[in-house]
Formats: C-alpha cells, structure tokens, sequence
C-alpha cells in the first residue's frame, strides 16, 4: 500500500487536508487509531463520515508492518523482524541515540557478494506505507529521530516509494531532513531525482573499493559506475545539500583492506564533504569472507585520520546478535517471540 493510496480513501469520506495531516501524524507517532488515546479526543474534530471509516483504516494499517520478533543487542540497538501483510519477513533496526534503520525492499537484486539480503535476489518492493509503517511500529518502544534507508533492499530500485515515504517523514513524522539518511550503492536516477526533490535527505553511498573491476565483482548488480565518478556526484549532491556524503566500506580481509586502496581513498575522498565510514565485516565462521585483524583497523583509520580523511569505523549495530543486513531473516534463527 502508498500513502497516496491511504490519502486517497480518507479523502473520499470526506477528510479535508487537514484531517489527512492529523490521522498521519497520529499514526507515525505509533498511536493506535481507534482505542482509548491522546489521538481519541482529536477525533472529535474530524467528520462523522471520516471517523466511521476510522475502525477498518487502523486494522489495516496495523496489518502493514507486524512485530514478529525482537533480537536485542548490547550495544542498545534491537533487531527487529517485521512481518507485513502477506507474511513476507523484513528487518528494522532500533538503534542507539534514537536512531532507526529501516527496509525499503523484501530481499534485492544487487546481489553484493557479503550480504545476506543479495543472496536471496529481489523477491518484491515495500510500498510507501509499509516503510513508514515501520517507524510507527518501532515508536511503540522508544523515540525515533533518525531513519537510515539501510536494510534490506536497495532504496534506488524503489525511488518512487522511498521519496514518499521520506516526504511524509520529513513533512509531517517529525524527522529532519539531514535526519533522513538515503543509502545507495550508487544510482544515476538518484543524483537526477533527490536534488529535486522538497526533502533532501543525507546520502550514504555504498563505495566498498576504489578499483572498478573489483567493484563489478563485490556488487555484481550494481551500475556500472566509476568509483572516480561516484565520488564526483556524491560531492555535487554534498555541496548543493549541505549534508556531508557518508561512504560506506564493508572491510574484508584480504580484499578492501590494502595499502593500495587506503592510497586510493585518499585520492578519491581527501578534500571532499565527506566521511568515511569503515564497517568491519561481521563474519561468521562459514563464510568465504573475514574481518581484518582489529591492529589492522587501527592502522587504517590512523593513516587514513591522519592524513586528512574523517574516518569512522561503525560496528554493525546489533553486532553480538550475528546481525548483518538480511541475516536474520536468512538465517531463520530462534528469536524471542513477540
Ligand atoms: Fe542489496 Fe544492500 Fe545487500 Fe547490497 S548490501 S545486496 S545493496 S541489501
């Protein structure tokens, strides 16, 4: 379902614009629509009509995005496994400082080598609704400020529904548009589209290696993309915005983690709006690819630090849970039932 899908039902029971904004609202906080809560007494305002159709509204809505279980983590962030209405299975992160991450697709096509989620290839789109559904879902537990486009699936094969769901989010759900974080393994359609667009979210950027044929192997799916070019629109949308690009790099041992390319990121990234975010790959003992040794990290971020590059290193949050993107759900692991 969209939220245009929804706005266009209440308006044909003869909710105004303003009814519209406030039953949104009301349900992005995570408030149930049609029991005993703040939201009641605002139902007062609205026409009988509207508030007749109130009671079906809300159980399908309910039925968007379903806590199915919880993993937590000890790092304050919490796995979750959110089952929509036909019983697909996608994964929202609450994460530390009110942060969420949410799924934009169920699985995706991408296909990136070390990634759960690519495995499974792109079983179906979210629609609008059922991306902001997951921020009224995780309201229920705790604050949201902060939603990051970095589940499963690639926000960039599902542009319309992402800039939905981003305008009503940045509009009427309380987040700031710098607040909105946009994660792409780079997409022309995204560098054309988003600085159009009335709500300019952050951009991620999924950059893993600065060499072009290593990159076609570690992202088989993604756009044929120079790394040298991604960075030049990554830095025209950063300059027009004024939110600084964050680049993703999942290290792995052996494959990312050279001198090599350390000297490529300087090229590539030194100078720019910019930050690096290195997360170390969280590897589990049956898989083809490894984490660097801890010392080697350090070192990556020193020199790298050092020489003009803000460097972060980002633990995968959730990280003692074995949650990567998709693992989850892939996995089929025995959570705590909700
Ligand atoms: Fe898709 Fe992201 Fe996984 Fe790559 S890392 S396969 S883009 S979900």
């Amino acid at each position: 379902m969209r939220v245009t899908e929804i706005n266009r039902r209440l308006a044909e029971c003869g909710a105004k614009t303003c009814h519209i904004r406030r039953i949104s609202r009301a349900w992005l906080q995570g408030w149930p629509l049609d029991t005993g809560t703040r939201y009641q007494q605002a139902q007062n305002f609205l026409p009988l009509s509207v508030r007749t159709a109130i009671p079906q509204l809300s159980q399908e809505l309910a039925k968007l995005a379903k806590l199915r279980a919880e993993h937590p983590g000890t790092d304050g962030s919490a796995r979750l496994l959110v089952e929509l209405h036909d019983g697909q299975i996608v994964e929202s992160v609450l994460l530390p400082r009110d942060g969420l991450c949410v799924s934009s697709q169920v699985g995706c096509a991408v296909g990136c080598v070390f990634c759960m989620t690519g495995k499974s290839g792109l079983l179906r789109q979210l629609g609008s609704a059922e991306i902001v559904a997951q921020v009224a879902l995780a309201r229920r537990f705790r604050p949201v400020r902060k939603v990051v486009f970095m589940g499963m699936g690639e926000p960039a094969h599902n542009l319309d529904n992402l800039i939905e769901a981003m305008n009503l989010l940045g509009d009427i759900g309380g987040i700031g548009h710098k607040n909105l974080v946009f994660s792409t393994v780079g997409d022309r359609r995204v560098f054309e589209r988003l600085p159009r667009e009335r709500i300019k979210p952050a951009l991620a950027l999924s950059l893993h290696t600065t060499c072009a044929d290593l990159r076609q192997q570690l992202l088989p799916n993604a756009p044929r993309i120079d790394p040298k070019e991604l960075v030049e629109l990554g830095e025209a949308y950063a300059r027009q915005v004024g939110h600084p690009i964050q680049y993703q790099w999942t290290l792995l041992a052996g494959i990312n983690d050279s001198q090599e390319e350390m000297d490529g990121i300087l090229r590539l990234i030194k100078g720019k709006y910019a930050v690096m975010n290195l997360i170390p790959y969280n590897s589990l003992d049956i898989d083809d690819y490894q984490r660097p040794k801890g010392e080697r990290i350090v070192e990556i971020v020193r020199y790298l630090h050092s020489r003009g590059v803000l460097t972060k290193v980002r633990n995968s949050a959730g990280q003692d849970i074995d949650g990567g993107c998709g693992q989850l759900r892939a996995r089929g692991e025995r959570p705590r039932q909700m």
